[in-house]
């Protein structure tokens, strides 16, 4: 069978089962664009076979969360876990509370997160959750009774050998702390069934800063394997969240210079680059959960309404904030104004209309399942120290994260090199793939 004719049976097989999950159609597809070909070349069925079986979740976990608000007032969400494949090692992935959470984007959240953590080479499965929760403008008291509500019914779902949720948007380290407390209240345990923990209980080193950091250590290698450097770089980062805050830090460490910042509002420019100061006033105002714009205002920096960090004239684009963030007429503008790569530090920030655009124009792009992977790698080694009651310094984690993003870095070379150039998309898609497919294979499984 051709190769078109076999994807388009794929798409129709998903399509069919999940009708509509447009943007779980969206990952699917882009993993089958480069699987198929790969696994038709060696007339490898059974591959397509177990491809089918990744696409479907083991299980959809989909609960009511009842809680009560700072005026006495019950309000009620919906929580969910989907518990996507754990060929590799327990379910794995974050927890997103925020008002566009729902099972169409977590499928393609959770489908995502088993690739990206083959890609890791640790023992992880892949899963996502969250809830279509809100967290902002919420008083800490009402967080921390939602989040209460939110693992009282999660917990019977979850535990160190089973599933090991984290952060991810709308989840940072109060609300791991939040649910981590009631967790240990209802088993009356102390384990590792969430990671993104402060030190301060049980938490990695480096965890926080960990997904900005891979992404700026994955970008190095990317420069690197094209003999050139960050030195001086132009740097557009979307998003002012952990991601985005911990991307602009480690460039600004290695000379680059970051040109924006942005959030749903608009964009905040920095013409003469961000320093190390000036991003630590943003930093400290983010974590008093001030908007960006609060801030611009506060300290004068430029802030554009409604605009996007694209117009800008960048080397590098580092898409930090959301999933379908960078459209195709941003790609335009990036690629007239020369730029040559493109970080998904967020998962799938990107269009397909961006990405064929960026194709043709022969800019990189690193994939988000390859250049985010840091925080689920160092969420794996924050497991590896809590089985082993030994907390880890900093050096160690940094150096072990470092290694990682090299190895991803090597694995996505490996699979995606052809006539000198790499394809990043497609050789993270095979890699992963590869990795999930062997221990199918092995299980049984088709
Ligand atoms: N939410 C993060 C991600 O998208 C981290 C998940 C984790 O640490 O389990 O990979």
């Amino acid at each position: 069978m051709p190769a078109d004719s076999a994807i388009r049976s794929f798409d129709d097989y998903v399509k069919t089962l999940y009708p509509d999950y447009d943007a779980f159609h969206q990952a699917t597809h882009d993993i089958a664009e480069d699987v198929i070909p790969y696994l038709l070349e060696s007339d490898d069925q059974e591959g397509i076979e177990i491809l089918k079986y990744l696409a479907q979740p083991d299980r959809v976990i989909d609960f009511r969360v009842d809680w009560r608000n700072d005026k006495n007032q019950t309000e009620t969400h919906r929580g969910f876990r989907v518990q996507y494949n754990n060929a590799l090692g327990p379910y794995k992935g974050g927890l997103r509370f925020s008002d566009s959470v729902d099972l169409n984007v977590l499928f393609f959240l959770g489908f995502e997160q088993c690739f990206k953590n083959a890609l890791t080479g640790l023992p992880l499965g892949g899963a996502k959750g969250g809830a279509n929760f809100n967290p902002h403008g919420r008083s800490d008291e009402e967080i921390r009774r939602f989040c209460q509500a939110f693992i009282t019914e999660l917990a019977r779902h979850i535990g160190p050998t089973t599933d090991i949720p984290a952060g991810d948007i709308g989840v940072g380290s109060r609300e791991i702390a939040f649910m981590f407390d009631h967790y240990k209240s209802i088993t009356g345990r102390f384990e590792s069934a969430l990671t993104g923990k402060s030190p301060a209980f049980g938490g990695s080193c480096g965890r926080q800063e960990a997904t900005g950091y891979g992404a700026v250590y994955f970008t190095k290698e990317i420069l690197a394997h094209h003999d050139d450097s960050l030195e001086g770089k132009r740097c557009c980062v979307s998003g002012s969240g952990n991601v985005a805050l911990h991307t602009a830090e480690k460039l600004i460490e290695q000379q680059a210079q970051v040109l924006t910042l942005s959030d749903r509002g608009g964009t905040a420019t920095f013409p003469d680059g961000l320093d190390q100061e000036t991003l630590a006033k943003v930093q400290r105002k983010k974590a008093q959960r001030q908007s960006l714009q609060e801030i611009c205002e506060k300290y004068d920096f430029e802030y554009h309404d409604e605009q996007k960090p694209w117009q800008q004239k960048c080397d590098i684009a580092f898409a930090c904030a959301t999933q379908n963030e960078l459209e195709k007429q941003d790609a335009q503008s990036l690629a007239d104004n020369g730029c040559r790569y493109v970080i998904e530090g967020a998962n799938m920030p990107n269009t397909d209309g961006a990405l064929k655009l960026f194709a043709e124009k022969g800019i990189v792009v690193a994939p988000g399942k390859a250049a985010n992977a840091g925080g689920v790698a160092v969420s794996g080694l924050e497991i590896s120290q809590n089985r082993a009651l030994m907390p880890w310094n900093i050096d160690r984690v940094d150096e072990e994260l470092r290694k990682i993003m090299k190895d991803i870095h090597k694995s996505c070379v490996k699979y995606g090199e052809q006539n000198g150039t790499v394809n990043y998309i497609k050789g993270a898609n095979i890699a992963a793939f590869k990795q999930l497919s062997e221990a199918m294979t092995l299980y049984g499984k088709v």
